[in-house]
Parts: structure tokens; C-alpha cells; sequence
């Protein structure tokens, strides 16, 4: 398979997509990301793009927390995207990463006024986390970044520093994820991934303001919770102890896809397994990404005519 990336206005062999040491987003962690994945259909001989539409209105607030100034819409961003995955072939589930960055090659930090570029590539990508089913998950020593240091709703690639530390802190402690709280000490998400607990039936999720990246499966599962569960969905406040006492929790995102929580701080979770809410849930988001789902029909877009 021959791959490409769109690179400087182009789609081109990937070789050919390089920038310099002298790039501003390399030295300062001034770019923005995205995050899809695509889903072939086996049955219907299909790759299905997962809220393309949603995750590159995304991408574009993120340039423009930067004070990015783009020459592409959001469709534009679409059309290089599936014309990207054309040409690559793609017969198997894989991941897209669009990148935007500060271009300039001049020494200094400020973000206003510099070239931006943006660059396009897929590449395989299975399982983010390997226990899915049951994850065993920590709260990190670490704090989320606050929206007033770098905006947290943003895909700010520098703010992903902070993701490493409570990545690598969980996995060298023996972890597969780590949950992070904010400075003010409410929970706010995973290293890169929402989180969602179940209490007495209830779906509970921690609200915008507490940090969080404005997750598209977020939203995506609440939307399926409510219309298609008939649960009540509650975004607010959660403390760390509650974690400990609730009945199911799971981590969600393009990456995580749907993973059930077994353990937090090695307390069990619920039985210590994938709870009832849980297992539905990822179920229905495992037809939905596939396009099996025909009332969700136009939250994929198919790569192929
Ligand atoms: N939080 C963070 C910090 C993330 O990096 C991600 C992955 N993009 C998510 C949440 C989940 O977002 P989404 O569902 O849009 O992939």
C-alpha cells in the first residue's frame, strides 16, 4: 500500500511530508490536532468515516483558539480526507490525524501572524487500550490542564505534554489509564479519553467547564444514552470518592472507542467487571461507527462510491 499525506496544499508520498527542526510548532507546541477513525465494513465492502463533519468543525475551533488562519472550510477538510483515503486504499479499520501548526521558522512565541499549515495522514491503529473489557485505572498524581493555562477544549498539541506525564505515570505504576482532576480537584477526564460512571442508573459525566476536551464520542453516547437507552444523563461535578462508589464507569473516545473501567485505585468498580449500562452502550457505538445503524446513517460518511 502506498502511502500519502496531504502536506503543504498536496496530497503526496509521504516521504515528501516533512518540516524543519526551525518550525514554530515543533519548537513551542504551537499546533492542533484531530483525531478519526475509519471503520470498514467487511459485509459491505465499506470504510465509514465516524462524525468527520463534527470532528473537523472541532479541529478548525482549536486553529482558531491559536489565531490560525486557514484557507480550508470544513468541507474542504472532508473532500482532502476521503480523497486521501482513496488514493491509500484502505480495507481495514485505520485512524486519521489531521495536524495544524505554526509553520514560521522564527524564534519567538507569539501565535499571531505566523503561516499556519495543516497536514493529513491515516495510518492502522487497533486497540488504544488493550483491556477494553476492564481497564485498571489509577487517579493521577498530575492535574488536567487548566482552560486559563491552555484551552482545554482546544487540541492544542503542547497541552499533550500533560496527557504524556499521566499516561506514562499509570503505565509505569502498572495501570492501563489514569484519571486526572482538576486543579480544584473534581474529576475531569482521562490521559485522552472522557469519562462517564453510572450511579443508581444514572449516566454521569463531568460537565465542559471542568477541563475537559469537548469529546465527540462524548457526545455521541450521551445522545445514544438518552434516545436510544431512555437513560437520564447528568453532566456535572464529580468528586473522586463518588468514582469509587459507583456501580459502572467507562472511558470514551475516538482512540479508547468505549472502555469499561474495572478498578480504580485497585477498588472494583460495580462487580469489578464491564457493567450492564456499559456493555449496551459500546455495543450500540460498535454498530453505529460500522454504519449498521441506519437511523445513525448520517453520523458516517463512506469513503467509496
Ligand atoms: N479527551 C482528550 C484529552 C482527548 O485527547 C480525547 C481524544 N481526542 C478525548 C477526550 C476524546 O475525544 P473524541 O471523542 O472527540 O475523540
Amino acid at each position: 500500500m502506498t502511502r500519502y499525506a496531504f502536506f503543504e496544499g498536496e496530497i503526496r508520498p509521504i516521504e515528501e511530508a516533512r518540516i524543519s527542526v526551525r518550525t514554530h510548532a515543533f519548537n513551542y507546541g504551537t499546533g492542533w490536532f484531530g483525531g478519526l477513525r475509519g471503520y470498514w465494513s467487511e459485509e459491505r465492502e465499506q470504510l465509514y468515516v465516524f462524525r468527520i463533519y463534527d470532528h473537523y468543525k472541532r479541529f478548525l475551533q482549536s486553529g482558531s483558539l491559536l489565531y490560525a488562519n486557514l484557507p480550508y472550510s470544513i468541507d474542504d477538510l472532508v473532500a482532502i480526507t476521503l480523497e486521501l483515503l482513496r488514493r491509500e486504499g484502505w480495507r481495514q479499520d485505520c485512524y486519521i490525524r489531521p495536524v495544524g501548526y505554526k509553520a514560521d521558522e522564527i524564534i519567538g512565541v507569539r501565535l499571531h501572524n505566523l503561516r499556519d499549515e495543516v497536514t493529513i495522514f491515516s495510518t492502522e491503529f487497533g486497540r488504544y487500550i488493550q483491556a477494553e473489557e476492564g481497564a485498571k485505572v489509577c487517579f493521577s498524581s498530575w492535574r488536567r490542564i487548566d482552560d486559563n493555562m491552555i484551552p482545554a477544549r482546544g487540541k492544542i498539541t503542547g497541552a499533550y505534554a500533560n496527557s504524556g506525564f499521566i499516561k506514562s505515570e499509570a503505565v509505569r505504576n502498572g495501570f492501563d489509564e489514569a484519571l486526572v482532576l482538576t486543579q480544584e480537584g473534581h474529576v475531569s477526564e482521562g490521559s485522552a479519553e472522557n469519562f462517564f460512571m453510572v450511579r443508581d442508573g444514572v449516566l454521569i459525566t463531568p460537565p465542559v467547564h471542568s477541563n475537559v476536551l469537548e469529546g465527540i464520542t462524548r457526545r455521541s453516547l450521551i445522545h445514544l444514552a438518552q434516545e436510544e437507552l431512555g437513560l437520564t444523563v447528568v453532566e456535572r461535578d464529580i468528586d473522586r470518592s463518588e468514582v469509587y462508589v459507583a456501580d459502572e464507569a467507562f472511558l470514551c473516545g475516538t482512540g479508547v472507542q468505549v472502555a469499561a473501567i474495572a478498578t480504580v485505585d485497585h477498588r472494583p468498580i460495580g462487580a469489578g467487571r464491564m457493567g450492564p449500562i456499559t456493555d449496551h452502550l459500546r455495543d450500540l457505538y460498535f454498530r453505529v461507527v460500522r454504519g449498521e445503524e441506519a437511523k445513525y446513517a448520517h453520523w458516517v460518511t463512506a469513503v467509496y462510491e
